[in-house]
């Protein structure tokens, strides 16, 4: 039975409860956590606790029962896809039920937000808007959803910082296991999750070369003539790649997926990528089963995505036999990015496509390549799973607000049939948190109303300063557009390519300082308040790391090496020794320059540390690429400030 639009229930009255929740005798922890969920949330909202129960409560005037405790009551509902949920109102009753402990949670929260109006914009208390109001009503409902992309996860896993995997690295940056929790508690409000899938780069640890490098250096890529023996400088990601037509590879892959479905059988998929780095096998072999071409990018290099899908093919027919349900997942990345030529991939194998990445969109060279390269891929495997770079190694999360983007390309991939999707994701939330909530909306429902998103998340967030805020965000937005469009990546890989000072000159982030001054101004309301003051410690260290860039590229230009890439062992000697002594003379700019770009960066690198545990930015990313890609100089500027006259 449809419920009548205009049926009207009543949760709570006048700040007292009038109704109860219902869970099923032997409640899974799924259903128990729906029940406290939707419990938390409604008295937050009115003051009222409603009571949970165990069975029916006839003289209750209306019951909300989770999952199984709905077969009580004698309605039926049809099978549901995994995750899938139906929130339906009958008689005196609303039926939260869902395929599984996913669902019903899923359905708690989509309740929350489209019936009592609460939304999740970002992790913690702050993030949260829950409204006010002593007498909840809610309409007659019948609802039933499935999720648009069956894996929707922020990742990366697997070996990123050498061998750490993400989360085991931000716990050893000292990132509070507090802050890891309540980031995983909002994406799990706003639906994430779905298919779970183990690992990225795995060979080296499905190969270890500490293990097999001395005694079968067979089993490792011939480079120059030999077998690659540079196990000892193995740093668990990079290099130490197999040679793929050894035989007996096949076994050991085989041998590592089983034990690792033994003792994980709730994963779907596990990772059998290989290490990041080049350095593939030159063996005849090897390149016999190559298709011949060269990269777009290299042609120096052959693509060898043949090679790879075909002894990942060769493992998953030996996996199939014992668990067909189950999954391989591979990159298609490097050398083997481009769609195969010659295997068929077999049915247990995903290729995940990393699409770096829409952010470059507004270029349309770029978008078309991408779109073709997914198209390839989506034709040539089964299923095909996309990662994404909202934000990688090659960002100090600065401001990349591309929502546009990221839906238009979702959109895309949802049409040529993929249906898994992995974004390398960090908790810059004061910074780019507004791609990660539109892109969470988004692998849930592809037809969500994009722009009514947005309008809600300034109305709703920052009230009568949404328009201010608003603005900020496109003065932001506007300049990485322009210069996607112009034909760069803005983006940089260490201090001696980034050109973020022009991308985002401190004029500009001055006006943005006004913009958020101009939201505070006109807000009343505390958590308003400090949601502005949220977006302006974003601000603030977005500014001074401009700061501290401008200054460094200024002394740049007098001639004085930074980059590590750029100097050469004469003009070291040169510049060390002499330049800003013989500078300090003429004037002092050498000299002035150096300190004032060393204390721009003291000044930012200390702010940074303030920042690890509240959402703000994101620190693991700030950290990889200070250290991995050489973007903070600071290291060279001591030194160079040390060889200054006192
Ligand atoms: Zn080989």
């Amino acid at each position: 039975m449809i419920p009548p639009e205009d049926s009207k229930y009543v949760l709570v009255l006048n700040g007292a409860a009038a109704s109860c929740i219902v869970v099923p005798k032997e409640a899974t922890k799924g259903e128990l956590d729906a029940a406290e969920e939707l419990q938390r949330y409604v008295e937050k909202i009115t003051g009222a606790r409603l009571p949970i129960l165990t069975s029916l409560d006839d003289s209750a005037t209306f019951s909300i029962l989770i999952g199984r405790a709905s077969a009580r009551s004698g309605l039926t509902f049809p099978d549901l896809d995994r995750e899938s949920y139906i929130i339906r109102t009958n008689g005196k009753a609303l039926f939260i039920h869902g395929a599984d402990d996913d669902g019903v949670f899923f359905a708690v929260c989509t309740f929350l937000e489209r019936y009592c109006d609460v939304r999740w914009f970002w992790p913690g208390e702050l993030g949260e808007v829950v409204p006010q109001r002593s007498t909840l009503v809610i309409p007659g409902i019948d609802v039933q959803e499935t999720p648009a992309f069956k894996w929707r996860n922020r990742g990366p896993g697997g070996p990123l910082w050498g061998g750490k995997d993400r989360i085991s690295k931000m716990r050893e940056l000292g990132v509070t296991e507090k802050h890891i929790e309540e980031v995983q508690l909002w994406e799990r409000r706003n639906k994430l999750g779905g298919m779970k899938v183990w690992g990225g780069h795995e060979w080296g640890n499905i190969v270890p070369p500490a293990k097999y490098g001395k005694k079968h250096p067979g089993y490792f890529a011939l480079i120059d003539g030999r077998r690659d023996r540079d196990f000892e400088g193995f740093d668990g990601k990079h290099g130490a790649q197999l040679c793929t037509t050894n035989p007996d590879l096949i076994a050991i892959f085989s041998a590592y997926v089983d034990d690792f479905f033994a003792k994980h059988p709730d994963y779907d998929a596990l990772h059998i990528t290989p290490n990041d780095g080049g350095r593939f096998c030159e063996c005849e072999r090897c390149r016999a089963l190559d298709s011949g071409k060269r990269l777009e990018k290299n042609p120096a290099r052959p693509v060898i995505t043949d090679r790879i899908f075909t002894f990942a093919s060769a493992v998953a027919s030996e996996v199939a036999k014992r668990h067909p349900d189950k999954h391989l997942m591979n990159m298609a990345y490097s050398w083997y990015i481009d769609p195969p030529e010659r295997v068929k991939i077999n049915d247990l194998v995903i290729p995940q496509y990393c699409l770096w990445s829409c952010y470059l969109h507004d270029n349309k060279e770029k978008k078309k390549r991408h779109y073709l390269t997914a198209k390839g891929w989506s034709q040539a495997a089964k299923s095909v799973a996309i990662y994404e770079y909202f934000i990688n190694g090659s960002w100090p999360d600065l401001p990349r607000i591309v929502y546009a983007k990221i839906a238009e390309s979702l959109r895309y991939l949802h049409s040529i049939g993929i249906r898994m999707y992995q974004a390398q994701a960090g908790d810059g939330f004061a910074v780019n948190g507004l791609n990660y909530y539109i892109a969470s909306k988004l692998w849930w429902n592809v037809d969500v109303d994009v722009e009514a998103l947005i309008t809600e998340y300034y109305d709703k967030a920052f009230g009568a300063g949404g328009q201010s805020v608003r603005r900020f965000h496109q003065r932001l937005q506007r300049a990485w557009q322009q210069a996607v469009e112009a034909g760069g990546d803005p983006s940089c890989s260490s201090f001696a390519t980034s050109s973020v000072h022009r991308l985002y000159p401190l004029e500009l982030l001055h006006e943005c300082e006004d913009d958020l001054r101009r939201a505070g101004s006109v807000v009343a309301d505390d958590a308003i308040r400090r949601r502005i003051d949220f977006l302006e410690k974003g601000l603030r260290y977005v500014i001074l790391t401009i700061k501290a860039v401008t200054l460094t590229k200024e002394l740049e230009s007098l001639g004085v090496a930074i980059s590590s890439d750029t100097i050469s062992d004469e003009e070291e000697v040169v510049r060390l020794d002499r330049r800003p002594e013989e500078d300090l003379e003429q004037g002092g700019s050498v000299g002035e320059l150096t300190r004032s770009s060393l204390r721009a960066w003291e000044e930012r690198d200390k702010y940074v540390e303030t920042l690890k545990d509240d959402f703000v930015i994101s620190y693991f990313w700030i950290k990889y690429n200070d250290t991995n890609r050489k973007f903070n100089p600071i290291d060279r500027l001591t030194q160079l400030s040390t060889s200054l006259p006192r």
